[in-house]
């Protein structure tokens, strides 16, 4: 009845309050000595990198702390000589997806010749990149992008937002301690937390073969739907905590199954240098516009989705993540979040060509991106 389907499950993962302070043990076991830490500016001031470091003896750590909100070629590269410099032999990320995006980029271009170019996805990287890989032990401080467990990394290279994919950009291991998000402002966390809801229920709705994967993305959309508002509005509820740093882990699990027509336009909008937008806001605004126009393509899989968050099987997805998203304090549209009309034909025409465009629900022309789009630019603006 369906073909000859690949599914792989790769990272070994410690999830759990307390599971950063194995990081010691793990390096070790990864046969890293002078690891260089990537983490960003923000993770940074909050101390909680160097709380994580602290219990590694030995010689300083070697830092790289300046990983932009998506982060870039740039960053990579000086990374990279940071690493060289220093004669690291494995790398730490702590923090959200960017600082993990980047710890992949750095743990690739530290093995492997030539430039980062040369690895997208869309030059065909996915053969040169091979298991050189430098080990790299994934800590997140967010619990949405699930890059710890994730075999990609987007990476922004002269203004575009390249996808790295290869079962050797899989972290050597995770360690997710929802200890760490129990400060996370609640902005971030709801902002972090829709990344996750969206990566279980694109990638539930994608068309590819993959059982495990669907009852994944199911579970997660259970966890996120259930604790989303309450990490939100009580950052220190450790349940809530706990369920949505599993839920982004199993957001990231379940999305080799392909995601949709979602993050096919959250990334050339997400790649818009002058404007710098978070990932999961995008997400969640374009979420209600991509389930109503996959809603005709996909009705019994809408109904177990409905099922896995708790509602009642008249309940309208797309108004209820329009809900979810002003009680969770997130913007009205794209427009409130500086995205000009005028720029909309050119993210189209990028989205239609982002490979996680081909995995939609249904089929999705520029046309289509275009008419989403503008449906998510919000009141303010139409
Ligand atoms: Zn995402």
């Amino acid at each position: 009845m369906h073909g000859i389907t690949t599914i792989r499950y790769l990272t070994t993962a410690s999830f759990g309050f307390g599971a950063a302070g194995l990081l010691a043990d793990v390096l070790s076991e990864c046969g890293v000595n002078r690891p260089l830490v990537v983490t960003d500016p923000g993770v940074r001031a909050t101390g909680l990198a160097d709380r994580v470091i602290e219990p590694l003896s030995g010689s300083a750590p070697t830092w790289f702390d300046g990983t932009p909100t998506n982060p870039t070629e740039a960053a990579v590269i000086e990374a990279v000589e940071i690493y060289a410099a220093a004669g690291c032999d494995g790398v730490v990320a702590i923090g959200g997806g960017s600082s993990i995006d980047l710890a992949k980029g750095v743990a690739l271009m530290v093995t492997h010749p030539g430039s980062l170019l040369d690895y997208a996805y869309v030059n065909g990287g996915v053969d040169r990149i091979t298991t050189a890989v430098a080990p790299t032990v994934a800590i997140p401080t967010t619990a949405g992008t699930g890059s710890e467990v994730g075999r990609a990394a987007m990476i922004n290279v002269g203004g575009r937002k390249l996808d790295f994919l290869s079962p050797h950009l899989f972290p050597s291991r995770a360690l997710c301690d929802p200890e760490l998000t129990l400060g996370l402002p609640p902005y971030l966390t709801a902002a972090t937390g829709m990344d996750a809801l969206t990566h279980c229920i694109e990638t539930y709705l994608s068309p590819l073969v993959n059982p495990p994967a669907e009852a994944i993305g199911l579970d997660g959309v259970e966890r996120a739907a259930g604790a989303i508002e309450e990490a939100t509005r009580d950052g220190r509820s450790r349940p809530a905590r706990w369920n949505m740093m599993m839920a982004s882990m199993e957001g990231a699990l379940t999305f080799q199954k392909g995601l949709g027509a979602v993050h096919a336009m959250a990334h050339p909008l997400g790649a818009l240098d002058d404007l710098s937008l978070h990932h999961g806001t995008l997400n969640a605004v374009l979420l209600p516009a991509a389930l109503r126009f996959n809603k005709p393509a996909a009705s019994a899989k809408y109904e177990r989705l409905r099922q896995a968050a708790g509602l009642d099987s008249g309940v309208d997805l797309a108004d209820w993540i329009s809900e979810l998203n002003v009680r969770l304090g997130l913007p009205s549209g794209l427009a409130a979040m500086g995205v000009s009309r005028e720029t909309l034909p050119r993210v189209a025409k990028a989205a239609a060509q982002d490979p996680a465009a081909e995995t939609n629900a249904r089929p999705v022309t520029e046309a289509d991106y275009e008419q989403m789009l503008r449906a998510s630019l919000g009141v303010a603006s139409s």
